[in-house]
């Protein structure tokens, strides 16, 4: 952890500096290197330093701007160069290969090794290394052997220097800058589209998916591209083959979000588009498998690929952004982003533009974030929309509610609300011991006003007669249009006397106020739920035979049930 935090803070100096990190050390590995190629065994009882030294006057320059092309079969190649006494606290050597064995001298003592130097199927894989020198004095020859599967592959190295192991560090850092301004940002992408993934519904979770894939993958492919992470874990061969299998997959996954984002534009043909991705790393894997080392020889269909892929791709975007998709808009700066810079690094590799290894694609990550940012935005937007259109359908669907249970001329409840009232207060009833009342209603002689002054009067009457009797119940208690000039009231009033004193009221008010301009009264029976036994067709036949009653005693009345 130290090391890593001294090598980021040193690291940021020198970028601030503006140094770019050679020193004199590194430059006495720019000139003389001479090189041979190997194409036979050495002769019987020498040693490679030994016939270094013996030859090495008679190779050719090493010119490290223009590697010689090897001829097929050349496999084997000695490299060598003077080096000087060195400063001891500066004998830290800093190089990186490529897809082959390194075995190095320096005098005539052996201090390193990697890689398996016979045929094999899997290439060597790719990763810094640094290591002490062996101590010694005047002038030394370093001496160099690779080996590579293919001629293609041999003689590549890189970030070749001697210096002070801070310095060396710093140089890994300085390379792995973009990888760890990205690493971050990609883990909390992944953590914030889980956490959505997760508690979200389910129209987005599709994107979210695509998303999590492609973040994590990035997210490995980060680790793997990283010069820091061989310092810890010196496995070359599994982090070149990650990197390329993850490469390979990183498209993939990018298509698989665009393909969702597009999954509605008939003119889209997004599939086509994964269909090639996916069979090319089908092939390049196959390949692989069988020795044909296809994972990095379709490299380079791959950077042809990827750029019309995502061009087909993005075409389609911006059609659909023109529609007024806002997520297809918003993709095609990541998507173009992501592309170019995966390109420039892909030819920045192949053909070694770069001094050293650093890639540029994970800034892309930056555009991307910016996308899911968006993503979030519309997200939430469209969560406000849902919410806004529940509630005014709720209030929609209480309105048509209440109005299939109101009476429309009187403005009290009607028939359907009844039962359930009625409901209601059996059930309390039951459960509380506790009684409740119910008066039943009819205007007397009621016909003679319609016919005498028509319907309409009749219907005025009906409105006022409900007025007075509502006016005179408390927020307790319901008025309900029973049906023609008949009212129910349902109240939680609980003895007979207090019953009677409120059927009296409503009563003598009904007399008393002319409805409509019209004098008029009104007859009531009334009973009270009788807890234990009673049910609501007793409770009924009771009120209707005392209405009966109070018609019959001459109208204008309060009649008790029995
Ligand atoms: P009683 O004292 O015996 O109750 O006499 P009544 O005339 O009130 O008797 P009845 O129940 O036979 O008559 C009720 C009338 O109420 C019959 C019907 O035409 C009238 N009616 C029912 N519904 C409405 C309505 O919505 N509007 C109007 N204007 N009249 C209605
Ligand atoms: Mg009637
Ligand atoms: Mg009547």
């Amino acid at each position: 952890m130290a090391k890593i935090i001294y090598g980021l803070l040193l690291c940021l100096g020198l970028w601030l500096a503006g140094a770019d990190g050679s020193t004199a050390e590194a430059a006495q590995f720019e000139t003389q290197w001479r090189y041979y190629e190997l194409t036979q065994p050495l002769p019987a009882g020498q040693s490679v330093p030994e016939f270094v030294r013996q030859h090495v006057s008679d190779w050719p320059i090493w010119d490290k701007e223009k590697r010689p092309v090897f001829s097929p079969g050349i496999e084997r190649l000695l490299l060598a160069v003077p080096v000087q006494d060195l400063d001891p606290q500066k004998r830290v050597l800093l190089f990186m290969t490529a897809k082959q064995a390194v075995r190095m001298w320096l005098g005539e003592e052996f201090f390193f090794a990697k890689g398996n130097f016979q045929p094999h199927r899997f290439d060597d894989g790719s990763q810094p290394y640094m290591l002490s020198l062996p101590e010694f004095s005047g002038e030394q020859l370093l001496v160099m052997e690779l080996y590579a599967n293919s001629p293609r592959d041999l003689g590549w190295f890189s970030m070749f220097s001697v210096d002070t192991e801070q310095a060396q560090m710093a140089q890994l850092f300085f390379s792995d800058v973009p990888l760890v301004l990205a690493f971050p940002v990609a883990v909390a992408i992944i953590f914030i589209m889980f956490l959505y993934y997760y508690f979200n519904h389910p129209g987005w979770k599709r994107l979210y998916g695509y998303i999590i894939l492609f973040m994590v993958i990035f997210a490995f492919w980060i680790v793997c591209a990283s010069n820091v992470k061989s310092l810890f874990w010196d496995w070359p061969v599994f982090w070149w083959y990650g990197l390329s299998v993850l490469a390979y997959l990183l498209p993939i996954a990018a298509n698989l979000i665009l393909a969702s984002l597009l999954e509605d534009k008939p003119y889209a043909r997004m599939n086509y588009v994964l269909a090639a991705n996916i069979g090319l790393f089908v092939l390049a894997m196959s390949g692989e498998l069988i020795g044909l080392h296809t994972m990095n020889g379709l490299m380079g269909v791959f950077y042809i690929l990827l750029p019309v892929c995502e061009g087909w791709a993005m075409f389609w975007c911006i059609k659909a952004a023109r529609q007024g998709d806002v997520l297809c808009r918003t993709v095609l700066l990541p998507t173009a982003v992501f592309t170019l810079l995966g390109v420039f690094d892909g030819m920045g590799g192949r053909y070694h533009l770069l001094p050293w290894h650093v890639y540029l694609t994970p800034l892309g990550v930056y555009a991307f974030l910016y996308f899911v940012i968006i993503i979030l935005r519309e997200q939430v937007r469209h969560e406000k929309n849902l919410l806004r259109r529940t509630v005014g359908l709720e209030k929609e669907v209480a309105a048509v509610q209440r109005k299939s249970e109101t009476d429309a001329l009187t403005g009290c409840w009607n028939r359907n609300k009844l039962k359930e009232l009625l409901a209601t207060a059996v059930a309390v009833a039951r459960k509380t011991g506790k009684p409740f009342g119910l008066l039943m209603m009819d205007i007397d002689f009621f016909k003679k006003i319609n016919d005498s002054y028509g319907h309409d009067t009749g219907d005025a009457v009906l409105r006022s007669f409900a007025t007075v009797v509502r006016q005179l119940l408390d927020n307790e208690s319901d008025c309900i249009r029973w049906g023609g000039e008949e009212f129910l009231v349902l109240t939680n009033i609980q003895t007979l006397p207090e019953l009677q004193a409120l059927a009296e009221k409503i009563r003598l008010q009904v007399e008393q106020k002319p409805m409509a301009g019209h004098k008029i009264t009104c007859s009531l029976g009334l009973t009270l739920w009788q807890t234990d036994s009673d049910t609501t067709a007793e409770l009924f036949k009771r009120v209707d035979e005392a209405l009966y009653q109070a018609k019959k005693s001459g109208r204008n009345k309060v009649v008790v049930g029995e």
